[in-house]
């Protein structure tokens, strides 16, 4: 199957969540430029996301083949014991608005760029899991994403990207040879169905963490993922 883009996703700034985020009073003198930062970003933002719906050819000890590419990852394998499908997927904010914030010369207008330029992949995160419930009735899905783990390096975004297909021609998005993502507000990654309620984090020690979205649990690996 080929992939799937989905690029008409509309994009309204939410101001109120703007200026709590960016800890700006509405009615101060600064909060008018926000307001036209928003407005431009409306008017010329993108986003964007694309999924393939891939099969699983095999699962071995410690890597699993998605559409013919070796994705290495022990975590992954037991994710994926009891299902033969998957979505890897990848979402943005957009080229348009990677372009317009990097033109901007002021530390702090670049601050409020990145937070309106973080909504804008929310949206396209929301949009993408809306078309798929919609299209597929996943039910309940977990997603693992490249450089979250150890287990799943960062440099395993060039299999992934390999299994998408032409992710820059499709979406604008490209990866760094750091294999980092341009526009820097991107996610990547391959959904899973399973009842388990799975977050990489409860496999991450990092500490103080802000995107942390599940405790860390030290005996997990050891206990259900250990070969
Ligand atoms: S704790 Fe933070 S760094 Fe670790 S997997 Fe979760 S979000 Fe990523």
């Amino acid at each position: 199957m080929k992939h799937t883009v989905l690029d008409n996703i509309s994009f309204k700034v939410d101001l109120d969540r703007l200026f709590r985020r960016i800890h700006l009073d509405p009615q101060s003198e600064d909060a008018a430029l926000v307001r036209n930062m928003a407005a431009k970003a409306e008017e010329i933002g993108r986003p964007k996301a694309m999924y393939k719906l891939s099969a699983i050819d095999s699962k071995q000890q410690d890597h699993v083949i998605v559409d013919g590419v070796r994705l290495s990852s022990r975590v992954m394998k037991v994710n994926f014991e009891n299902i033969n499908r998957v979505i890897p997927y990848a979402a943005t904010c957009g080229r348009e608005l990677y372009d317009w914030a990097q033109g901007i010369e002021d530390m702090l207008e670049q601050y409020w760029a990145s937070i309106i330029m973080e909504q804008a992949l929310e949206e396209a995160i929301k949009h993408l899991n809306m078309h798929l419930e919609e299209r597929f009735k996943l039910g309940k899905v977990k997603s693992m994403n490249p450089g979250s783990l150890e287990d799943w390096p960062i440099s395993q975004q060039k299999e992934l990207f390999s299994i998408l297909g032409n992710v820059r021609e499709a979406i604008g998005l490209e990866l760094t040879d750091s294999f980092l993502m341009i526009p820097i507000k991107s996610v990547s990654g391959i959904l899973f169905q399973t009842e388990s309620d799975f977050e990489s984090c409860q496999l991450c020690p990092r500490e103080n963490c802000p995107n942390r979205r599940a405790e860390y649990n030290p005996d997990l690996y050891k206990e259900f993922y250990k070969a």
